[in-house]
């Protein structure tokens, strides 16, 4: 089997790209600048040189079409585009160019090259928006309240458009935050786990953070890649919700972090309005029953333990 993975350098390509290979995939990956990037997430799964890497960029359909003659693959793993949901209010036209345009491109590449390929979508809980705090299911409304969101959604429906208009196997995921020691510092999660880790080690510094009462469903990413895979085993394609089914406040998260490394979250942190969201989420939680019945997938950890994973992963890196 060949797999071709759209934003391999990224926490999920990573991660996927070492599970296909376990399963005994040829795995290709793109970025947009392969020369100009490390692939460091490779690197340090120790997988860099078993992938082959090509440039694409999702919003120009010819390096789209290119790429996937070239690899000619089984599967096509979406995972590439803007990433940040903070960003999408400074850069809404990236958001929507690479999320939407990005996956109008490959569904069409995919129709007009060979609609045989199995299509898997990356998206994202933020579709939902605040659902006042009730647990999101696959019929739960979208309502988004990001940039992000509204280009998530956006290619959600395509997805579900090429499904019925053209037969096509393709299949969204709708995944609820995933965390890891690859999670870019970007992240809230990482910021607060490399600042701990940073301050134990003896920094001064103080950590700015934004709206700690918001709550999320975290869980540990290379159980989510797992979800993905599944997601293209199955007989039809098809929608899934991704998520433990729990949620925790980002007080909770950062109280936990600061104190694995023996240290109180409030004497090293202070609250910047600046950083509060233009339109936030205040609670996200999603319902992962479908996917226990029919993928067969359930999350391995619990946050508390995904928290430790990434602050053993921050102290051997500044050891
Ligand atoms: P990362 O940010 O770690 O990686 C995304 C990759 O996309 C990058 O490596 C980059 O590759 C590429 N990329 C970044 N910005 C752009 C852009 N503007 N245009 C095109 N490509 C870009 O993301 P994750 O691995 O965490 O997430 C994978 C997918 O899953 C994403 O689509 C994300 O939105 C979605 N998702 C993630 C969740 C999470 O909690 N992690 C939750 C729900 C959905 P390069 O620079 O090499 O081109």
């Amino acid at each position: 089997m060949r797999a071709l993975i759209c934003g391999i350098s990224g926490q999920d390509g990573s991660y996927l790209a070492q599970l296909l290979l376990n399963k005994g995939y040829q795995v290709f990956g793109t970025s947009r600048d392969p020369q100009g990037s490390t692939f460091a997430n490779l690197a340090k799964l120790g997988i860099q040189k078993k992938i082959e890497v090509l440039s694409m960029d999702l919003t120009d359909f010819r390096s789209v079409l290119i790429g996937i003659t070239k690899t000619n693959p089984d599967e096509i793993y979406n995972l590439a585009g803007q990433t940040s949901v903070g960003l999408s209010f400074e850069q809404p036209v990236e958001a929507m160019e690479s999320i939407s345009i990005g996956t109008l491109n490959l569904l069409e590449a995919i129709r007009f090259q060979n609609p045989k390929i199995r299509y898997y979508n990356a998206g994202s809980s933020e579709c939902f928006g605040d659902t006042g705090g009730a647990v999101a299911t696959e019929e739960t409304p979208f309502q988004p309240r990001s940039p992000y969101g509204v280009a998530k959604a956006t290619s959600h429906f395509l997805v579900q458009n090429y499904r019925m208009a053209y037969q096509l196997f393709v299949s969204t995921g709708i995944l609820f935050n995933h965390e890891s020691p690859l999670r870019p510092t970007r992240f809230v999660t990482q910021k607060i786990i490399s600042a701990a880790a940073r301050i134990h080690t003896g920094s001064n510094e103080k950590l700015q953070l934004g709206n700690l009462s918001i709550s999320r469903d975290w869980g540990w990413a290379p159980d989510y890649v797992e979800a993905m895979w599944r997601i293209l085993q199955q007989q039809t394609p098809d929608d899934f919700i991704i998520a433990t089914g729990r949620t925790t406040t980002l007080l909770h998260f950062v109280e936990r972090a600061f104190a694995h490394f023996g240290l109180h979250w409030r004497d090293h942190t202070e609250i910047r309005e600046h950083l509060k969201r233009p339109s936030d989420i205040d609670v996200n939680c999603g319902d992962p029953s479908k996917a226990a019945r029919v993928l067969g997938w359930t999350p391995t950890k619990h946050v508390d333990e995904v928290i430790h994973e990434m602050c053993e992963a921050a102290r051997r890196k500044l050891q």
